[in-house]
């Protein structure tokens, strides 16, 4: 089971300007090093699977193949840690 040990969240900017929109204000999530969400106001969240990791053109999910999660366990406890 993998377990996150540092989370932390950091202000981004995505330039989403190519795809016709502007350049937005996002918040990743990380621990540690690792990036896990890219824009944590793009995931489609409510929907399964989730995609952690959205295009950085766009913003759009779906929009590239690869960034999606399926959680099994410890959702409320990710979601609580998503809305501090
Ligand atoms: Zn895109």
């Amino acid at each position: 089971m993998w377990q996150l040990t540092d989370p932390t969240t950091r202000k981004a900017e995505l330039d989403f300007t190519s795809s016709g929109q502007s350049v937005v204000s996002v918040t990743q999530l990380w621990d540690g090093s690792v990036q896990l969400i890219n824009a944590i106001e793009f995931v489609n969240w409510g929907d399964l699977p989730l995609q952690f990791v959205v295009c950085e053109a766009c913003g759009f999910v779906r929009c590239q193949p690869q960034g999606w999660v399926e959680l099994k366990r410890d959702i409320l406890n990710l979601d609580t840690l998503l809305t501090d």
